[in-house]
């Protein structure tokens, strides 16, 4: 297997689809390489391409305020998405760009070996959960995977424009400290 930092070097080398060409930088992932949780996003948004780090925009806030409220912070796990660059305008990801960058978030499972994955929204749900039922229907259920548990809920920014979500959103994460 690529050690830690080979993958990194290849990921932010990567020229494989379109969105290199638009990006300013790629968006890896943070935290610690050996935690026990792993939060998995869509994609880098406008500010996560700029700083080159995952959720430090509107959504991200909030992420770290749902952390917070469990008693953990971004050094306690790590945190990444299935794209690694921005896709224009938001955008949702296309299925190709999926299938060409979901691979290095493969390998950074391979490597970090979490025991849950928590997928915010339905890309990173529908790729590590293989479910492709609303997330009203599915939050906070587990679904056992072969060598971890996937545990899917809202994408924070989703619940910025529903309002409705947030409190739901807010009793899934309360349901981490189970694990
Ligand atoms: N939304 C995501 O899915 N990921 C980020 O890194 C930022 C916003």
């Amino acid at each position: 297997m690529k050690d830690w930092e080979e993958l990194r070097l290849e990921v932010e080398g990567c020229s494989k689809c379109n969105l290199h060409k638009t990006r300013t930088k790629v968006v890896f992932g943070v935290g610690d390489t050996k935690a026990r949780l792993m939060i998995v996003g869509e994609a880098p948004g406008y500010y996560e391409d700029k700083k080159g780090e995952p959720f430090v925009g509107a959504a991200g806030k909030l992420l770290d305020e749902l952390l917070e409220s469990i008693g953990l912070d971004r050094g306690r796990i790590y945190i990444s998405n299935v794209l690694k660059c921005r896709p224009p305008n938001n955008r949702d990801p296309l299925p190709e760009e999926i299938a060409m960058c979901s691979p290095y978030l493969m390998e950074q499972i391979s490597y970090i070996k979490p025991m849950i994955i928590v997928t915010l929204g339905n890309h990173s749900t529908h790729l590590l959960a293989n479910v492709d039922l609303g997330m009203t229907k599915i939050h906070g259920q587990v679904f056992n995977k072969e060598n971890y548990l996937v545990f899917p809920t809202f994408h924070p920014a989703a619940c910025l424009y529903h309002p409705e979500w947030m409190k739901l959103l807010k009793r899934d994460f309360l349901k981490f400290l189970n694990f």
